[in-house]
């Protein structure tokens, strides 16, 4: 048996069993990553004694009979920019290539209360800005299921570390689609939690009205598990919520009989690859066997989010990333005055996708153009908001392709912004709208690539969205496949 191969829930009844111990687990998840990592770009730190130190800790409980937590003894692994005490947080960036986090984000705090075994943290985009993970500085990540491809981005890594087995699961960030897409290329599940349900705190921002943090996994079941253990309010995240985490894995089974699906328009439209498309007709004509009805939406906005989107984040980018100056953390380029070390250390630390990100949300907020770029796009979000609040008094859960196509090659896209920002076209009204998100495997294409579905429902509603994912899941195989890495 490959233990690495094994889900969340499996592994832990495993670990129950004494079939297995944690130590093991994380010596054959480490094995992994020595035989692939160079192959596939995946793990930037590997925190190898921290992992068997966690393992041999869980081992002990074990013997002695304790009850084990949710995730204890299971090896995971974290995007480069949470902040794991000790380790480095690059985020993808020369400008923090050598910078150590000084204290655990709230997400990491939370898995370690639950005894899980931290393997290292992965590669990004440089500071979550891509949908290919090729803007880290890292240099790019490869797809296991072609090592031609890209994995997706910006959380490329974690989901190539859960396909290629280096890892049970990882947790990621998506502000745009950053966990959905690359769960999607990668042939494994994705959860984007409702905006607020998960505590931000120590994770790098990007765009803060849109940042989100959730699980990379191979099943739904695990994907429930872990958002248990990581949602909830934190004292030092003011946008999180008071609702009250429930116990998502417990009711995962209750079936979808009788549940209206909505299949709204405007995502099947022009540029949908006929592939995708056929993969996801046969996954609603599955939702109908479930029992599920389908009834066809209509999201009209839908067809401004991507520009409106593409406002706002580099707004909010411009301002968040002013606090890499040369000053307070990782690279200072101090030649000269004040002025020239910020110009220095910006000019040689940040990438080009940043610093076009930086000059359009500077530019967008600036006086004179604030009110025709931002506070108009603030509108439009509000009306994309409004269509899934109506949408959502008419059906349960709403089902799309996650992306309009299977993952692309590495370097098709890179030096060509428009394109590459084509690709979220799905993905970003979900985070303008702050509802959550679920990509799960439905098929692959005739060349072997995996293809999602993307599965939405209302803001803190994620008990029906998993457990939608997870009836799908029962009926169907697609996320038992794993790559044959060669
Ligand atoms: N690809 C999108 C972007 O580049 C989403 C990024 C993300 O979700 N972090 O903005």
């Amino acid at each position: 048996m490959n233990l690495n191969y094994l889900t969340i829930s499996e592994a832990m009844d495993g670990l129950r069993a004494k079939q297995f111990s944690s130590q093991e687990l994380t010596t054959a998840c480490l094995e992994q990553i020595k035989k692939y990592n160079k192959k596939i770009n995946v793990f930037i730190t590997v925190t190898e004694y921290l992992a068997l130190e966690q393992a041999q800790i869980v081992d002990r409980k074990i013997n002695n009979g304790d009850k084990l937590n949710p995730l204890a003894g299971i090896p995971c692994s974290l995007k480069d920019v949470f902040c794991l005490k000790g380790a480095k947080a690059t985020a993808g960036s020369k400008i923090l290539q050598n910078y150590i986090a000084p204290y655990d984000a709230t997400t990491v705090k939370l898995i370690k209360l639950n005894d899980a075994v931290i393997l290292g943290k992965v590669n990004t985009d440089e500071f979550t800005m891509g949908s290919s993970t090729e803007t880290s500085a890292s240099g790019a990540t490869r797809n296991p299921w072609d090592l031609s491809c890209v994995p997706g981005g910006s959380s490329g890594g974690s989901a190539a570390a859960v396909a290629s087995a280096m890892g049970f699961y990882s947790l990621g960030t998506d502000t745009g689609g950053s966990i959905r897409q690359p769960a999607c290329f990668c042939g494994i599940a994705g959860l984007k939690p409702t905006y607020g349900r998960v505590s931000r705190y120590g994770v790098m921002s990007m765009a803060s009205s849109l940042d989100t943090i959730g699980p990379l996994a191979r099943s739904v079941k695990d994907i429930a598990l872990i958002l248990e253990a990581i949602a909830g309010v934190d004292i030092n995240d003011a946008t999180t919520s008071r609702e009250p985490v429930i116990n998502y894995a417990a009711k995962l089974g209750k079936g979808i009989k009788g549940l209206k699906i909505g299949i709204p328009q405007e995502y099947f439209g022009q540029g949908l690859d006929p592939e995708v498309a056929a993969i996801t007709d046969s996954a609603i004509k599955q939702f109908k066997k479930l029992g599920a009805r389908i009834v066809k939406i209509s999201l009209t906005y839908t067809k401004y989010a991507l520009a409106c989107y593409y406002i706002i984040v580099p707004s909010e980018i411009s301002a968040n990333l002013a606090r890499y100056d040369g000053i307070r953390y990782g690279l200072s380029k101090s030649e000269g005055d004040l002025l020239a070390t910020y110009l220095q250390t910006r000019a040689q630390g940040l990438g080009d996708e940043v610093k076009r990100r930086i000059i359009i949300g500077t530019y967008a907020l600036s006086a004179g153009y604030y009110d025709a770029y931002y506070l108009k796009a603030q509108k439009v979000r509000t009306l994309i908001k409004q269509d899934f609040e109506k949408a959502f008094k008419q059906v349960g859960v709403i089902l799309t392709p996650t992306t309009p196509r299977p993952a692309f090659k590495i370097g098709e896209k890179n030096n060509d912004p428009l394109t590459m920002y084509l690709e979220d076209i799905f993905t970003v009204p979900i985070n303008l709208a702050g509802i959550p998100g679920l990509s799960i495997p439905a098929g692959f294409t005739k060349s072997g690539l995996p293809v999602g579905v993307q599965l939405l429902a209302k803001q803190f509603n994620e008990e029906d969205l998993l457990r939608t994912g997870y009836a799908f899941e029962q009926a169907t195989d697609y996320h038992k496949m794993y790559p044959i890495i060669d």
